[in-house]
C-alpha cells in the first residue's frame, strides 16, 4: 500500500485546490446557509466539476465516466473538505451513483449515469428511517402489484433528497424489521405520484429531506440488485461511500488543524503567544498524530477498493471508526484552543466543527464501525 499520492493524484489534488480556493472559499458555504438557498449548493459549479471529469471519476467510460479510482476521487474530495464545499458528491456520486453502478441493469445505467457524470442529474439514496445509522431497520414496504411494486413508508435524513431527480429507495419486500434478508432497492422519480418530499436543514448547513411514499408504483425494471437480496448491494455501496466520505473528512481535518495551529502562533495572552505554552503544544501534537493516523487508514481503505482487495469492507469500517473519533477530537480541540471566539458563528472554525460533527455520525459513528469491524474479523 502506498501512503503517498501518485504523481497523477498530486496533479489532480493541486488542480482541485486551485479551483476550490478560487471558486469556493468557506464564505460561499456560509452565504448559501444564511440565504437558505433553495438548492444548498451551486448547480453551475457542480456542472463545471462534471466538465472537469471529477464527478465521473469512479464511473466507467461506457457511461460517461473517467474510470479512475478512489485514490483519485479522494484527492478531489479532500479539497472539497478543506473548503466545506456543499456540492452533492456524497448523495449523487457515492450513494446514489454507486447504487446504480453496482445494482442497475445495463439499460438503466446507460439511462441515468451519463447525466450524473455531466452534473445534470442529481441522485439520493433513501435508506434511513430513524436518527441513527442502522441500515437493516427498514419498515418501508414494497408489495407486489401487477408486474411491479407499490412502495409505502417514510425515510429520513435523505441527503440532498430535496433536489434529487431520482431517489433510490430501500424497502422491505419480506422479513422482519431488523432482518438483513428481505430488503430491496428501487429507483423512483422524485416527481412520481405518491412521493412527498420535505426539506430538512442540517447542523452543518447542508440539506437533507424527509421522503414520504404513499402507494408509489415502481416497475420491475427499476429494481436494483436482487429482490429480497438488497442488503448485499447496500453494504457494498456503503463501503464505497464511507471511504469517500472519510477522504473528505481528512481534508476537513487538515484545514481545521492548520487554522488552529496558526491561531496558536498568532494569539497573544499574558504578553506571549499562546502557542508558547507546553500544555497547548502537546494538545496540538496530539491532533497532528491522530490526523496522520486517520490519513494512513483512509489511504489503505482507498487502495483496498482500487485493488479489489477482499478486506475492503473491514478497511472501510476501520477508516470510519478512526475518522469519527478524530472528528470528535480535532473538532473539539479546535473550538477549545480558539477560546471564546471559537464559540461564535462569525468565526469560520465553528463551521468546520459543525461539518465534522455531522460527518462523525453520517454512515455510522465510531462505535458502529468498530462493532462492524470486529464482526467482519470474527472477534
Ligand atoms: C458563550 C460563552 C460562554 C462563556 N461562559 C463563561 C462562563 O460561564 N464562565 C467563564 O469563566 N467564562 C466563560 N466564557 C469565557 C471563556 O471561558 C473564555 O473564552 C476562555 O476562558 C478562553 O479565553 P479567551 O477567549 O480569552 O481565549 P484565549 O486567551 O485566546 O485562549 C485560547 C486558548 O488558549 C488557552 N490558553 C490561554 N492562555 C493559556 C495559558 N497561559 N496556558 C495554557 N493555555 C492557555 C485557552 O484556555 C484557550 O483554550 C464564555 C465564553 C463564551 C463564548
Amino acid at each position: 500500500m502506498a501512503l503517498i499520492l501518485t504523481e497523477d493524484q498530486l496533479i489532480l489534488r493541486d488542480m482541485a485546490r486551485t479551483f476550490f480556493d478560487e471558486k469556493s472559499p468557506v464564505e460561499r458555504m456560509r452565504s448559501l446557509r444564511d440565504e437558505k438557498d433553495a438548492t444548498g449548493f451551486h448547480r453551475a459549479l457542480w456542472k463545471e466539476m462534471g466538465e472537469l471529469g471529477w464527478i465521473g471519476i469512479p464511473f466507467p467510460e461506457a457511461v460517461g465516466g473517467a474510470d479512475m479510482g478512489y485514490g483519485e476521487l479522494g484527492a478531489v474530495l479532500g479539497e472539497c473538505g478543506r473548503v466545506l464545499a456543499p456540492e452533492p458528491f456524497v448523495s449523487t456520486v457515492l450513494l446514489g451513483g454507486n447504487a446504480i453502478l453496482l445494482g442497475a441493469p445495463e439499460p438503466l445505467q446507460k439511462e441515468l449515469l451519463p447525466e450524473v457524470c455531466s452534473g445534470e442529474r442529481l441522485l439520493a439514496l433513501a435508506f434511513q428511517e430513524r436518527g441513527r445509522f442502522a441500515p437493516t431497520e427498514v419498515e418501508t414496504t414494497a408489495t407486489r402489484e401487477g408486474d411491479g411494486f407499490s412502495l409505502r413508508g417514510e425515510k429520513t435524513f435523505v441527503l440532498d433528497g430535496h433536489v434529487a431527480d431520482q431517489l433510490v429507495i430501500v424497502a422491505r419486500t419480506s422479513g422482519g424489521r431488523e432482518d438483513r434478508d428481505g430488503l430491496s432497492l428501487f429507483v423512483v422519480d422524485a416527481q412520481a405520484a405518491g412521493v412527498e418530499i420535505q426539506r430538512t436543514e442540517m447542523v452543518d448547513g447542508r440539506n437533507a429531506a424527509t421522503v414520504r411514499l404513499d402507494g408509489v408504483t415502481v416497475g420491475a425494471d427499476r429494481v436494483l440488485g436482487d429482490v429480497d437480496g438488497g442488503f448485499a448491494l447496500l453494504d457494498r455501496v456503503f463501503d464505497r461511500a464511507t471511504i469517500g466520505l472519510c477522504a473528505e473528512m481528512v481534508g476537513t481535518f487538515e484545514e481545521t488543524f492548520e487554522r488552529t495551529l496558526q491561531y496558536l502562533k498568532d494569539r497573544e495572552q499574558f504578553g506571549v503567544k499562546i502557542g508558547t505554552f507546553q500544555a497547548l503544544r502537546h494538545r496540538a501534537a496530539h491532533m497532528w498524530t491522530e490526523l496522520e493516523f486517520a490519513r494512513s487508514v483512509v489511504r489503505d481503505a482507498q487502495s483496498a477498493l482500487d485493488d479489489d482487495r477482499d478486506d475492503a469492507s473491514a478497511c472501510a469500517s476501520a477508516a470510519k471508526a478512526r475518522c469519527s473519533d478524530v472528528a470528535h477530537l480535532i473538532g473539539g480541540e479546535a473550538i477549545q484552543m480558539h477560546g471564546g471566539i471559537g464559540m461564535t458563528d462569525e468565526e469560520e472554525i465553528g463551521l468546520f466543527f459543525k461539518r465534522l460533527k455531522a460527518a462523525e455520525f453520517t454512515l455510522g459513528d465510531g462505535i458502529y464501525h468498530r462493532d462492524r469491524f470486529a464482526g467482519l474479523r470474527g472477534y
